[in-house]
């Protein structure tokens, strides 16, 4: 039975009369309609409903505990299948906790719509005081890519492919649809309300780069003596895996991927220069950025990271014109889609193309081999507590053993050990803190890799990090969902040793000390194990995995191992006053 064949008059007066849809169902037929099989969300007013109706309608609505990670699994299921991830929310304080992840989607581009409900619009724009009363458009508008309000049911199939086209083309990004409780209640005839709905045709279309972009960016690849590859999300979001592989193949010029390009091409590829990083960037005089933006994470293109002023050169393939030139001169843009521009640059190579000066090719594998053989003994310290390098190391073999495993990672010291230490061997395989390097995104993407994906997740957590979003180990037992947490408990925030200098109260970055973290997933029916050694981590791990069950490790890190803010210690700023000794 459709939605539309729900509300039917029966009483035999009025037999004869038109069969009625409304807004809800309007709703759920127009994600429907446009292949969205999925909602994340937390219930309430004026969304209640609708949650239960998509359900009995065969969508699939899974319920969280806090609006942010039904926010983040929405946004990260857009990352992994270039279709909006939905999340729902109520209006006024759930939309504003949906609104962190809207704005992460945004910054990140991957393609979600957050839909709230929202309060009556005629008390709320005379500020007269309506229940969970807020002008929720204008909040959301400087937040995201696009934002829409539908407050007629004969309008919610326009506003649902407008959303869709907003999220999906060009550059992802996310959006915000608002629906007035009114709207979900309003009645018209099903028939006109079946055809008012759109079926977004072509939703993210290619973008071709000109001919002569293509030549030039050729021309400046060919002059490189020691040219470079850089991967970055756009390129695992692009799934354009085979074409970028051959790019890389055919050119034959080493590349450094992005932490979440990581296993576009396997970490153990000769070509890439991963392991070393520092020289990569530093030595390079072309580098051609393929969906990788030259923000903080690159260090701006320019300082310390990078040689001379004006010694490289960058090329960079984006769908966004206005990224080029944004931090430092790009000298030859490739303005197009990812899929489009790497196939024109590979057809542009044609026969005749020469791979880069072999000394450059060496100077990178020499690098990177004694990179890696200085890292080896680390990871295999039997030490008790665990060094994060020793617990990392057994990790690291139990990726490799299961390359289809989705690997969920955040920390600090636990997200930047981890992004160099464990290899990566399938693209978007590792989801982690992205652009802002924010923390929380954990259980919220754990559900939705497991959800879209239907692979085992392998999450690694900082103790700190997986408090953000902790409480969802409950969701992850209520789905049943094959999702494995690995908890870094070194008892606090970079290190569990801080002391307050006046002894009256913990230190601001320690928690309880040798909490027992496995016991929140008893709490719920899932099985928590409590490891101090790497053996014990890895059976553990492999034992949860092989389950497929819900399933979360403590393990014992050594309180002292850390450092400050993992590697980014640098952004962190420190008082300009010496103390008097
Ligand atoms: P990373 O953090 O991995 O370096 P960024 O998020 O900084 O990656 O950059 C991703 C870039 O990819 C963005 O500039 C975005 O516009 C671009 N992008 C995303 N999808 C596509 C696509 N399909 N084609 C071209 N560019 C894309
Ligand atoms: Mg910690």
């Amino acid at each position: 039975m459709t939605a539309l064949a729900k509300i039917v008059h029966t009483t035999p007066e009025i037999e004869a009369e038109p069969e009625l849809t409304d807004g809800f169902h309007l709703v759920i037929d127009a994600l429907k309609l446009n292949g969205i099989e999925t909602i994340y969300g937390v219930p309430g007013i004026p969304i209640t409903d609708l949650g239960r109706m998509a359900q009995a309608e065969g969508m699939r609505v899974i319920s969280f505990r806090h609006e942010q990670h039904a926010g983040n699994a929405a946004a990260i299921a857009g990352f992994l299948t270039q279709k909006p991830g939905i999340c729902l929310t109520v209006s006024a304080p759930g939309f504003l906790n949906g609104l962190t992840a809207l704005a992460n989607a945004t910054t990140n581009c991957f393609p979600m719509i957050l839909i709230s409900g929202s309060s009556e619009r005629e008390i709320v724009d005379l500020q007269q005081g309506d229940y969970e009363e807020m002008d929720q458009l204008s909040i959301a508008k400087p937040l995201c890519k696009a934002a829409f309000r539908v407050l007629h049911a004969a309008d919610i199939g326009i506003g649902v492919a407008r959303a869709i086209r907003a999220a999906c083309s060009g550059r992802p990004g996310g959006v915000y649809l608002d629906l007035p409780a009114k709207l979900f209640a309003q009645v018209i005839d099903a028939e006109a309300g079946q055809k008012s709905l759109v079926k977004v045709i072509d939703p993210a279309p290619a973008q071709h780069p000109a001919p002569e972009a293509i030549a030039r960016a050729l021309e400046v690849l060919k002059s490189a003596k020691r040219p470079l590859i850089v991967l970055g999300k756009g390129a695992a979001y692009a799934q354009a895996d085979e074409a970028i592989r051959s790019l890389v193949e055919t050119s034959g010029i080493p590349y450094v991927p992005m932490s979440m390009a990581k296993g576009l091409l396997p970490d153990t590829h000769p070509l890439s220069a991963g392991a070393a990083r520092s020289t990569a960037l530093k030595d390079s005089d072309v580098v051609l950025l393929v969906g990788a933006r030259l923000n903080w994470l690159l260090s701006h293109g320019k300082g310390k990271s990078w040689g001379e002023p004006g010694s490289t050169k960058f090329i960079q393939i984006d769908i966004e014109p206005r990224e080029m030139d944004s931090n430092v001169e790009i000298v030859a843009p490739v303005v197009g889609d990812i899929a489009s521009c790497v196939q024109a640059l590979l057809d542009g190579m044609g026969q005749g193309w020469q791979q880069p000066p072999s000394d450059w090719i060496e100077t990178l594998k020499t690098k990177r081999e004694a990179n890696i053989a200085k890292m080896a003994p680390k990871l295999m310290s039997n030490a008790s507590p665990m060094t994060f390098h020793a617990a990392l190391g057994a990790l690291r073999t139990i990726v490799k053993e299961r390359p289809d495993a989705i690997l969920v990672n955040e920390g600090a010291n636990t997200l930047d050990l981890a992004r160099g230490i464990i290899d990566m061997y399938q693209p978007r395989k590792r989801l982690d803190v992205g652009t802002w390097g924010i923390m929380g995104i954990g259980m919220g993407f754990a559900v939705a890799a497991a959800v879209e994906t239907g692979k085992p997740v392998l999450c690694v957590e900082g103790d700190s990090a997986f408090g953000f979003s902790g409480m969802e180990v409950e969701t992850i037992c209520r789905y049943g969902l094959p999702v494995c947490i690995v908890v870094f408990n070194n008892n606090g925030i970079y290190r569990g040793t801080d002391t307050d200098p006046t002894g009256r109260d913990p230190a601001t970055t320690v928690f309880v000390p040798d909490s027992r973290y496995d016991r929140m997933m008893e709490a719920f029916g899932g099985v928590g194990y409590h490891v101090t050694t790497p053996d014990e981590l890895t059976r553990a791990v492999n034992e949860a995995m092989n389950a497929g069950r819900p399933a979360l490790v403590n393990a014992v890190i050594d309180p002292a191992a850390g450092s400050e803010s993992g590697n980014i210690g640098s952004l962190n700023p420190q008082s300009g006053i010496k103390k008097k000794k």
